[in-house]
């Protein structure tokens, strides 16, 4: 997608800080951290957000869960825990409309629901 954040993230055309890559999935560090550890992971191909996941591209949604314990393991937080959330739509605060999933860790917080 020619005007996509993340998608030029992907391509390169903006830099970021790589954390992990492989041929479905790209994570990097959030530029506006939440928390001691906030790394964001997309999917290469452009999905709007969970609203748009169907039948023929879900599989997006599994390649970022088969890569999250390789990154939480570059990350060093695969014992000590961490977060995965996922914002669809304005209600929920989301600004980047490629679909992307944030990894947080290092605060002790418990549950969040
Ligand atoms: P959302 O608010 O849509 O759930 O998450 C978008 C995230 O992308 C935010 O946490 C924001 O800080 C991050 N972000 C926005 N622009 C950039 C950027 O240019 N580079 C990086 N690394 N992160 C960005
Ligand atoms: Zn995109």
């Amino acid at each position: 997608m020619a005007d996509c954040l993340f998608c030029k993230i992907i391509s390169g055309e903006i830099p970021s800080k790589k954390v992990f890559e492989n041929d479905k999935v790209y994570a990097f560090y959030d530029i506006a951290p939440q928390a001691p550890v906030h790394v964001v992971i997309v999917p290469k191909t452009h999905i709007e957000s969970a609203n748009e996941i169907t039948k023929e591209n879900s599989s997006a949604v599994a390649d970022i869960y088969e890569a999250i314990p390789e990154i939480a393991r570059i990350l060093g937080v695969e014992k000590s825990g961490y977060r995965i959330v996922n914002n669809c739509g304005k209600d929920a605060g989301q600004t980047v409309f490629h679909i992307h999933f944030h990894l947080l860790a290092g605060c002790v917080g418990g549950k969040m629901y």
